[in-house]
């Protein structure tokens, strides 16, 4: 399996540190509002990485944190905490704020069939974590105290921004003019923070009531679960020139080590071609996809369009082309399942291996489906067929396996109709059989007769 290393800017021959297990950390969301679907790009990204890496027959260990507390609303130390914003905006309490967008959160990926990561972390759960964390990188010299906030010292290391590679004087021509001017130095970042009387969100802790630094959980969290150094670090390409690298300042700062071998970043979703804002009221929800007639499903498969190092752009026309592309799949697949030709193995096995090197190739899904739209497309109906279609979906995420027992989900009416006219066709009352099938199309199904039964799909 080959993947792309941002820390060496180069395809490398992946492989764990330890046996067939594979230690990965991604980093979660920030629970202040609904996730958009540039966010769940993200971890559909995440996903299919998890699915190729089992696909391999490798185990895992992956964990994710889940930000509740401590983001700022700019990345580097500037603004107010999101999640003392959202709660101050929908007048509730934060951690009521955290909870809710949390659970909406889960509720989307499930929706997409993102696997959970083994490891869900809050931050909010590991605070005590973090301080043991932050005294150890205050206690090997990597800090210092202003008024308010325990600094990460980056002129400490002996290099800071090895992921983007620029060197703290290339940050200082990027940056804007005003920032804390007590900061020693501009790449310098927070990461333990006294909280102002009024923030909800604080603990007692070593320095008073404070609360932790964004980029401090991500480096506890990994060390707790995964320890000094793992296999996998992953995140969006906005993660690399400040998140990434203060994880990086950090682990060294207490470990002296980067804490993963690689580190994997996705690019990001556009819209029309350009960027997705509230401003522009283009941003977009998994609700507003559904509201417009599109399934979860159907965003999963226009992400494979798209390499995740590729940007990818959104419209409605790709929703469309992507809905078609997932009814062919499976009606493909339901067209398989009723098979009885045999398909040399030979045959399959060519398409395996080219399945095989499209993921293992940095994960590429674009040529994965072309691969997989042969297989739909060949004119022989077989269970062979069927069966590589169900391998591949391991990767997928379609559930196709599923997908013909969607009708037991149907709604009672509607599946009292099915029977009635099953009962027609069997005692060949063709007449009343149609009467049947008209309804139901004007109701908003398709039916189907095949050798299994009524196949109904809304
Ligand atoms: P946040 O909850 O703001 O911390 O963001 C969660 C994840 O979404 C991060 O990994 C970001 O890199 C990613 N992300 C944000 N906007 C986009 C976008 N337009 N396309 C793809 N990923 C994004
Ligand atoms: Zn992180």
């Amino acid at each position: 399996m080959k993947i792309y290393n941002t820390l060496t800017r180069k395809i490398e021959d992946f492989q764990p540190m330890d046996g067939q297990q594979v230690k990965m950390y991604s980093c979660g969301p920030t629970v202040y509002n609904y996730a958009h679907i540039g966010n769940l790009r993200a971890y559909l990204f995440m996903d299919t990485l998890r699915r190729v890496l089992k696909y391999n027959g490798y185990s895992l260990k992956h964990v994710m944190n889940i930000t509740d507390v401590g983001h700022l609303v700019s990345d580097a130390d500037e603004g107010e905490d999101k999640m003392m914003k959202a709660a101050r905006v929908e007048k509730k309490d934060p951690f009521e704020i955290a909870e809710f967008y949390m659970n909406a959160f889960l509720q989307d990926i499930k929706q997409l069939h993102i696997d959970q990561p083994e490891m869900i972390a809050r931050a909010t759960e590991h605070i005590e974590c973090m301080e043991k964390y932050v005294q150890k990188i205050i206690k090997n010299g990597y800090t210092y105290e202003t008024k308010n906030t325990i600094y990460f010292d980056t002129s400490k290391l002996d290099q800071y921004g090895v992921l983007s590679n620029r060197s703290i004087e290339e940050q200082k021509a990027g940056a804007r003019v005003e920032f804390d001017s007590e900061k020693r130095n501009i790449s310098d970042f927070a990461v333990w923070i006294k909280a102002p009387e009024n923030h909800i969100m604080k603990w007692d802790t070593f320095w008073g009531k404070c609360y932790p630094g964004w980029h401090l959980e991500c480096s506890a969290m990994s060390y707790e679960y995964l320890g000094e150094q793992f296999d996998i670090h992953t995140g969006g390409i906005d993660h690399i020139p400040i998140h990434h690298e203060n994880e990086i300042a950090q682990s060294k700062g207490f470990s002296g080590k980067v804490p993963a071998k690689f580190w994997m970043h996705v690019d990001f979703l556009t819209i029309n071609g350009g960027k997705m804002s509230k401003s522009l009221n283009n941003l977009y929800t998994l609700q507003d996809l559904a509201d417009k007639g599109y399934e979860p499903l159907v965003y999963r498969m226009f992400n494979f369009t798209s390499s995740y190092r590729n940007k990818i752009n959104f419209t409605w026309e790709a929703m469309e082309a992507a809905k078609i592309a997932l009814n062919r799949l499976r009606e493909g697949y339901l067209k398989h399942c009723e098979g009885t030709a045999d398909i040399s193995q030979d045959t399959i096995k060519v398409w395996e291996e080219k399945f095989e090197n499209a993921i293992n190739d940095d994960l590429n899904m674009p040529v994965a489906m072309s691969v997989v739209w042969e297989v739909v497309k060949y004119p022989q109906k077989s269970k062979d067929l069927k069966a590589l279609l169900l391998k591949f979906d391991t990767v997928l995420g379609f559930d196709l396996e599923h997908y013909q027992n969607k009708e037991q989900e149907l709604p009672q009416e509607i599946q009292a109709l099915v029977k009635q006219r099953d009962f027609a066709r069997q005692n060949k009352n063709w007449a009343e059989s149609d009467r049947i099938r008209d309804i139901l199309i004007d109701q908003g199904y398709t039916i189907k007769d095949t050798s299994q039964g009524t196949m109904i799909q809304k």
